[in-house]
C-alpha cells in the first residue's frame, strides 16, 4: 500500500533544509506520498530510508505501457478504489477486436472503420486507443498478414492467440512496436515466457479464476516479467466485474504484489447496445483495457465518453486557457462575447458562435473550470474582472469597438459592468443555443 505522508515524514531527515525545494520535510513528504516530487530532490535521505522509501513507495499496481511513441498506452499505476478519494490516473484502452479471418476489402473496410471513427469533446481528441487482432483461423498465415495491416494504423496491439509459434513468427517483425502478448495460459506460460523475455514485450496472462491466477503470475514474476496485464475476462459480465473488483480491492487494500497489475477484458456480447453499457460498466469498475466488436460510431462514442469523464481529476474541473479567442475569419469590429474557462460551457459557446456562421471573438476569463452561474456565485467572474480583460492590452489590439455582450445568466452585473469598464454592455442569451439568433439579430442592429 502506498505509504502515507507522516510514514514517509518519519523517514526523512528533519532538518527542514529546503534543499529539496519545499519549506519543510513534512511538506516534501506529503509532496512525495501525492507523487508530485521524488525521493533524490533530497540530497540527505540516509540509504536505509531510500530503501524502505522505494520498496514501499513501489506503485500497488504497476504501470504498463503497450506500445511506443505518442500513441502509446499506459495502463495500471492507479492508487485508489474510487475516483472521488483522489483520482483515476491512466484511462482504460478501448479498443476494437479485429479477426484474422477478415481478408482483403473486409479487411481494410474494418481498420478504415477503425482509423476514422474520432470525436473531438471539451477539446480532447478520443479514439480506439488499442487493437486486438485475434488468430480466429489457427493458423499463422492469415495471423501474419491481420497484424501487419494492423500495425499500419499505428495503434498498439493486442496480440491474441494460443499458439506461441505463431506469436512467435509475428512478433520478429512487430516487437519493436511493444505489442501486448495474449494471453498465457497454465498450458503455455513456460512458452509465453520465453516469448516475452525474447521479445521484450509485456505479457497477458489468465486463468479461470483467482486462485489458478495467483500461480501464474508467481511464476512470471519469478523468471524476471515486469510488465503483465491480467485477463479477468470471465462467462458473465457479472463475473468479470467480481474479478476485477477483487483484483483492485487484494492490489490496494491487501497490498497483494503478485495481483498488482493492470486488469485485461473482452466482451463478446452480441446485441450491440448491451455491449456497449457491459464496456462501460467494465470501465468503470476497474478494467485496464476493454476490447469489444465495437466498430461503429455510435458504439464506441459513449464508452469513449465514460472513459474520458472517469479519468479526469474531480479535483481540477477539464479547463481550457483564458485568453481571447477567435472563431472564424474576425475583424476588429467583430462581436465580443464573455464565458468561463469550464471546458464544457467555452466548447459549448463556442460550437454555437462556428454553427451561426458570424466570425466572432471569445473573452474567456479564468473562473477556476467553473460555468458562469457558479463563477458569478462564487466571485470568481466579477465585473471588475470582466472590465480588467476587456480594457486590456490583449483585447485592445484586436478589437476596436467597445460593446461586450456578456452570458444571459449575469445580466444583474451589466450595470456595473458599464460603470467599472466604460463599455457598452448587451446582455446575451440564457442559453448557449440562442446566440446564433443573437449575433445575427440584436447583435447586427446594435
Ligand atoms: Fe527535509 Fe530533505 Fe527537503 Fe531538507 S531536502 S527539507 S532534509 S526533505
Amino acid at each position: 500500500m502506498a505509504l502515507k505522508a507522516l510514514d514517509i515524514f518519519k523517514l526523512l531527515p528533519k532538518t527542514n533544509c529546503k534543499k529539496c525545494g519545499c519549506p519543510t520535510c513534512l511538506a516534501f513528504a506529503m509532496k512525495l506520498a501525492q507523487k508530485q516530487a521524488s525521493l533524490d530532490q533530497c540530497p540527505d535521505v540516509s540509504e536505509a530510508s531510500k530503501v524502505e522509501l522505494a520498496g514501499a513507495s513501489a506503485p500497488p499496481i504497476r504501470l504498463v505501457t503497450i506500445g511506443t511513441g505518442p500513441n502509446k498506452l499506459e495502463i495500471g499505476n492507479e492508487t485508489v478504489m474510487f475516483r472521488h478519494e483522489e483520482s483515476f490516473y491512466h484511462p482504460a484502452g478501448i479498443g476494437v477486436l479485429v479477426s484474422d479471418t477478415l481478408e482483403g476489402d473486409a479487411l481494410k473496410v474494418k481498420l478504415e472503420k477503425i482509423r476514422k471513427i474520432r470525436f473531438t469533446r471539451v477539446g480532447i481528441e478520443m479514439h480506439a486507443t488499442v487493437v486486438g487482432v485475434v488468430n480466429t483461423s489457427g493458423t499463422a498465415e492469415p495471423f501474419a498478414k491481420a497484424v501487419q495491416a494492423v500495425a499500419a494504423l499505428d495503434i498498439p496491439m493486442v496480440l491474441m492467440s494460443t499458439q506461441a509459434a505463431h506469436l512467435d513468427k509475428v512478433l520478429a517483425s512487430c516487437a519493436d512496436k511493444k505489442p501486448l502478448i495474449h494471453a498465457a495460459t497454465a498450458a503455455t506460460l513456460d512458452a509465453f515466457i520465453v516469448l516475452a523475455k525474447t521479445h521484450n514485450c509485456p505479457l497477458a496472462v489468465t486463468a479461470p479464476d483467482l486462485e489458478a491466477l495467483v500461480p501464474l503470475c508467481e511464476k512470471a514474476r519469478a523468471a524476471g516479467l515486469q510488465d503483465l496485464v491480467l485477463d479477468v475476462t470471465s462467462g458473465t459480465v457479472a463475473g468479470t466485474l467480481q474479478t476485477l473488483t477483487a483484483v483492485r480491492r487484494l492490489a490496494l487494500k491487501k497490498n497483494m504484489r503478485v495481483l498488482g497489475y493492470p486488469c485485461l477484458v473482452t466482451n463478446r456480447t452480441v446485441d450491440p447496445m448491451v455491449a456497449v453499457a457491459e464496456c462501460s460498466m467494465l470501465v468503470a469498475k476497474y478494467a485496464g483495457i476493454v476490447l469489444a466488436d465495437l466498430d461503429q460510431p455510435e458504439q464506441l462514442m459513449p464508452v469513449l465518453t465514460v472513459n474520458q469523464n472517469l479519468y479526469t481529476d474531480p479535483r481540477k474541473p477539464i479547463q481550457v486557457e483564458a485568453k481571447l479567442n477567435a472563431i472564424g475569419a474576425v475583424t476588429p469590429e467583430s462581436p465580443l462575447l464573455i464565458t468561463t474557462n469550464f471546458s464544457l460551457t467555452y466548447y459549448t459557446v463556442a460550437g454555437e458562435v462556428e454553427a451561426s456562421r458570424v466570425p466572432a471573438y471569445i473573452g474567456v476569463l479564468d473562473t477556476e473550470g467553473t460555468s458562469v452561474l457558479t463563477a458569478f456565485s462564487s466571485d470568481k467572474l466579477t465585473s471588475e474582472k470582466i472590465a480588467a480583460f476587456i480594457n486590456s492590452d490583449e483585447v485592445k489590439s484586436k478589437v476596436s469597438h467597445r460593446k461586450v455582450i456578456i452570458p444571459g445568466y449575469i445580466a444583474v452585473m451589466s450595470g456595473g459592468l458599464k460603470d467599472d469598464s466604460g463599455w457598452t454592455v448587451l446582455v446575451g442569451p440564457r442559453e448557449a443555443s440562442g446566440i446564433s439568433k443573437f449575433l445575427k439579430t440584436t447583435w447586427a442592429n446594435a
